[in-house]
């Protein structure tokens, strides 16, 4: 793809997302609105839009010359969408739908969404691959399973490809250091450990370790960004070369603890990090793990930079700054 518009490409996958398009020879736009993305996330040799998903007229404008659309912008914390669904179906739902239907208007045809493995909700496998069910149990998941929906739909009438990337948990930082912005108030895990780690807080929550998994703590599939960003970067490859609409899983296969994360981070960077035993987070199943199989023979993908060692020290890296 030559001329590809990012949305969201100020946000933390986003920017990583730009940062591979760039690497692969690709005209970048970023539009933004910067509500939780950052200029420090912004590359000099990027176009960069500050506009609003929620404004048809500067997503309009936005789509002149382009050839595809890798579409990142939305809310994404699970405990926040279950309070507030209002701000997640007009940002994630309305959003999205303004960006395909200026994408419709505009004719262009080819669109890399960022989904979630939160459509899954609790699985009846240990292992997930895309035939699972879906059924979430969090606002957030349905929110993008929602637009998975749309999209089947404005392929069979708009014409317009698409490529579905269901990550697991987006965890690390680009090794070369191009991306700078830390995320403002995270609600993630590793973050928070960072943050933890870091002397930002003093304590952090480790929600339940009454789930039924080894040490009773949720088991997540923690995968690299720069591995999601190269997925990103094949996805518009396969559709430039005609490929037919998918819906693919990002992620290694292997589930770590919340335990295992905390454990692991202070071994690797020996400091300590104190936390308490606090109740569940609503919407939180107890394991997700991916099987990325189809992502591998579709898109000829392999996680490469997944190790949590990788995955950690990269995060350091810019917290210990
Ligand atoms: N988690 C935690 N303490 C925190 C943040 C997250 O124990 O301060 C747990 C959370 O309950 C889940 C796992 O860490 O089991 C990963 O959560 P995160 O929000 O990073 O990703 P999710 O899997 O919900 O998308």
């Amino acid at each position: 793809m030559t001329n590809v518009l990012v949305i969201g490409g100020a946000g933390y996958i986003g920017s990583h997302v730009v940062a591979a398009l760039l690497d692969n020879g690709a005209t970048v736009t970023v539009f933004d609105n910067l509500s939780t993305g950052t200029r420090e996330n912004l590359f000099p040799t990027a176009r960069f839009i500050q506009g609003d998903i929620l404004d048809k007229q500067a997503l309009s404008a936005a789509m002149t010359g382009q050839e595809a659309v890798v579409h990142l912008a939305a809310k994404k914390a699970v405990g926040e969408s279950m309070q507030y669904p209002d701000k997640y179906a007009e940002n994630n739902i309305s959003g999205t739908l303004n960006v395909l239907n200026a994408m419709a208007e505009n004719k262009v045809k080819a669109f890399v969404f960022s989904s979630s493995a939160a459509v899954y909700g609790i699985p009846q496998e240990s292992v997930l691959d895309e035939t699972c069910p879906v059924d979430p149990i969090n606002f957030y998941g349905f929110t993008k399973l929602e637009i998975e929906r749309f999209l089947t739909w404005y392929d069979r009438l708009k014409d317009i490809r698409f490529v579905s990337l269901r990550y697991f948990n987006a965890v690390g930082y680009d090794a070369a250091g191009r991306v700078k912005g830390l995320e403002k108030n995270p609600q993630n895990l590793l973050p928070i450990i960072m943050e933890t780690a870091a002397g930002i807080r003093s304590k952090m929550a480790v929600f339940g370790n009454d789930y039924d998994t080894p040490d009773g703590t949720c088991i997540r599939d923690y995968i690299h960004v720069t591995d999601l960003a190269d997925a990103h970067v094949r996805a518009l490859h396969y559709l430039k070369t005609g490929g037919k609409s998918q819906i693919l899983n990002l992620g290694t296969g292997t589930g770590h603890s919340v335990m295992d994360m905390i454990q692991k981070t202070q071994e690797l960077i020996h400091r300590p990090i104190s936390f308490d035993i606090a109740p569940r987070r609503p919407g939180d199943p107890a394991k997700l793990t991916a099987k990325a199989d189809a992502a591998h023979t579709i898109l000829g993908w392999t996680p490469r930079h997944s190790s949590l060692d990788e995955i950690i020290l990269s995060t350091w890296r810019l917290y210990q700054k």
